[in-house]
């Protein structure tokens, strides 16, 4: 896919190449670079830093002209390309484990406006979900109280910063505010994972508005 212009930020590619991510945003992490020439390029020059590093003795080694060393290793560390999936799937290799196949074995759930989701199975340091957004449909208003990964993978959408398209990855974070809307022409899916609950603006005021009889 060589149209993608939201990518990953090196800070994500530097945890999810060392192992710390949550699993959730692992798959997202994962999803994306297998739809993503460069990121995947990225995540090797990481993946060679952090081996590099790993194998530099003795454990200060960073100094005494052992950088030169480490960068020269880098350079001689032959580039490992990722297979491409061969599963004839139209979810991305990753998803499909998830999934427990392709978009048509989602066991989706209406939640409201048309849009339906499908919550996928990690442990409990991140949620992740698949979003189904029908064209021209709106997400609820909110913000966030910790990060946010959504990755489109089918159709496209819009909010305050920017338009998102197929392969796209939008890393909303704490002071972020936003209101998706899907785009016309076509349903939007995006897998998204979040590691704290959303801030829906509208909700506390609606759900408050019966007690506080104003
Ligand atoms: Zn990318
Ligand atoms: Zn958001």
């Amino acid at each position: 896919m060589n149209d993608i212009k939201h990518h990953l930020t090196d800070a994500l590619l530097i945890a999810y190449s060392a192992g710390s991510l949550p699993e959730g945003f692992n798959l997202v992490v994962a999803t994306h670079i297998s739809m993503c020439d460069e990121c995947r390029a990225r995540m090797h020059e990481f993946d060679a830093v952090g081996g590099a590093v790993m194998e530099a003795e003795p454990p200060m080694g960073l100094s005494d002209g052992s950088f030169a060393a480490t960068l020269a290793k880098i350079a001689n560390t032959p580039k490992v390309e990722t297979a491409a999936p061969t599963a004839k799937s139209d979810l991305p290799a990753p998803l499909q484990d998830y999934v427990g196949g392709d978009l048509a074995d989602v066991k989706w759930c209406k939640v409201g406006g048309g849009v339906r989701q499908a919550i996928l199975k990690t442990d409990k340091s991140a949620s992740v979900r698949l979003l189904h957004i029908p064209a021209g449909a709106q997400m609820p208003d909110h913000g966030h109280r910790g990060m946010e990964l959504t990755l489109v993978l089918q159709g496209a959408f819009k909010d305050e910063t920017d338009r998102f398209g197929a392969g796209d990855i939008e890393v909303a974070s704490e002071d972020d505010h936003h209101q998706p809307v899907a785009e016309e022409g076509q349903d939007c899916i995006c897998l998204a994972a979040a590691d704290a609950p959303l801030r829906f603006n509208g909700w506390i005021p609606r759900i408050a508005q019966p007690f506080l009889r104003i």
